[in-house]
């Protein structure tokens, strides 16, 4: 994407963000907005992260349910944490329906149940959500199910009527272009390689040379490497692989997907998918291999877990393949904040399409001393575990086990 500068990187700035992907550029938005000179290092090309290479998929995307945050922080606590995920995706809502472009379609989600008893316990669950923090939810029976998918796959499911979907990509460019006219520098092919505190804030080693910067954030999400090694043990990096298949009509893709919703299911091991931004193919995701593999041996995998849900599609060529890092957290929850004079915003879950736009911004009002910043993950640790030093050694023996308690039912 050429849209990025190589001009000589300048000597100092107000703010310091390394990763120019939604959180890096929403954030950088917010401080260049407020007069602060900006300067967003990105180590490969822009959108070299996952905000170029997503499903596009934007829904509430807190992971604990509301039942195990009040087991942990209490109910008020819950409660905030909840309604931020919410306030996340409405974030995106207005953006994309008043500012920006990214192709944002309103058409929900449909989210299958995998067995007879995840199809009763969604239907309960939405029967009886938390008093103001509650999504529109229909519940869909086995034989309603044709409605919104054309599959017997699940027993039935439940339609998420405000869950929208992107193109990840035009995102990107969009941010981008809020934070560059708002007078941010990004420039890409460029990692910070060292970080050291000075007197007077931090300065950042890069093959281009070396910047001095007031405030740092780190926005790097799954790809947090050495940088930060703190933070390279609060984040597990896991591989999420997505197929396209070749066009097949948009007449054929809305008889597969009726309403052009998103689907996902209740799979350990879950699977995304929806009809690509045009319409014309089905672009099919999830985790495809123990370990992590080059994208193109995931192919086969990938297709036998699409066939089993569209045995329609047994013939047709898968045209496209790909990869990109997502950060897990070990509590699964964004985790935003400042650790030594250094600010953060990561950990999405696989879930950052609202979440990294909202909490880059965030962070960027944190950034500028603005109560506005505020939010009800402020201040929950962060945290590691013992013998994790970034390299995800369990996540081969986990993948299995959600394999085998998907294969059995549970
Ligand atoms: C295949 C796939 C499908 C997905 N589908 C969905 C979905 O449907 N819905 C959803 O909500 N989420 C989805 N996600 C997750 C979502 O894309 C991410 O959570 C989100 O894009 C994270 O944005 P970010 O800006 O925090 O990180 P990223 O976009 O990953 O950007 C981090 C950047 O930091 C850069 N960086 C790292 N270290 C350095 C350094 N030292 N110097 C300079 N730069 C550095 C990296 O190069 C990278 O570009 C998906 C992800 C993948 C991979």
């Amino acid at each position: 994407m050429p849209l990025s500068t190589t001009a000589p990187l300048p000597s100092s700035v107000d703010v310091l963000i390394v990763g120019a992907g939604y959180t890096g550029l929403s954030a950088a938005r917010e401080t260049a907005a407020a007069g602060r000179s900006t300067l967003v290092l990105e180590a490969g090309s822009l959108g070299a992260g996952c905000s170029s290479r997503n499903g596009g998929q934007v829904a509430y995307s807190i992971k604990p349910t509301f039942a195990q945050l009040t087991a942990q922080f209490g109910a008020d606590r819950a409660w905030r944490i909840c309604r931020e995920g919410l306030d996340a995706v409405e974030y995106l809502r207005s953006l994309a329906t008043r500012e920006i472009e990214c192709g944002w379609r309103g058409d929900g989600c449909f989210f299958g149940a995998h067995t007879a008893k995840h199809f009763s316990d969604m239907a309960r669950d939405a029967h009886s959500q938390p008093s103001g923090i509650e999504q529109r939810i229909s519940v869909v029976s086995k034989s309603e199910q044709h409605a919104e998918i054309a599959s017997d796959f699940y027993h039935g499911g439940c339609v998420y009527h405000d869950d929208a979907s992107v193109d990840p990509t035009r995102l990107l460019l969009a941010l981008h272009g809020r934070a560059t006219g708002s007078g941010a520098v990004v420039s890409d092919r460029c990692p910070v390689t060292a970080l050291n505190r000075t007197r007077n804030g931090f300065e950042a080693l890069t093959p281009r040379g070396i910047v001095r910067a007031r405030q740092v954030l780190l926005a790097t999400n799954g790809y947090s490497g050495p940088l930060s090694p703190w933070h390279q043990r609060r984040v597990i990096p896991i591989g999420s692989y997505q197929i396209a298949t070749e066009p097949l009509g948009t007449d054929r893709v809305r008889e597969l997907i009726p309403h052009g919703r998103n689907i996902v299911d209740s799979r350990r091991v879950v699977v995304y998918f929806r009809p690509s931004a045009d319409g014309e193919r089905i672009v099919f995701g999830g985790r495809a291999a123990l370990a992590e593999k080059d994208p193109i041996a995931c192919v086969p995998r990938l297709r036998v877990m699409m066939e089993r849900i569209f045995p329609q599609l047994r013939s047709v060529r898968i045209t496209h393949a790909w990869v990109g890092w997502v950060a897990y957290t070990f509590d699964k929850l964004p985790h935003l904040g400042q650790r030594d004079g250094v600010f953060y915003s990561m950990g999405y879950c696989g879930q950052g399409v609202p979440l990294a736009p909202y909490f880059g911004m965030r962070i960027g009002q944190q950034m500028l001393g603005l109560a506005a910043g505020r939010t009800a993950l402020d201040g929950l640790e962060f945290p590691a575990r013992p013998y994790y030093r970034g390299k995800p050694w369990f996540l081969a023996p986990s993948v299995l086990a959600y394999r085998l308690i998907d294969a059995v039912g549970l």
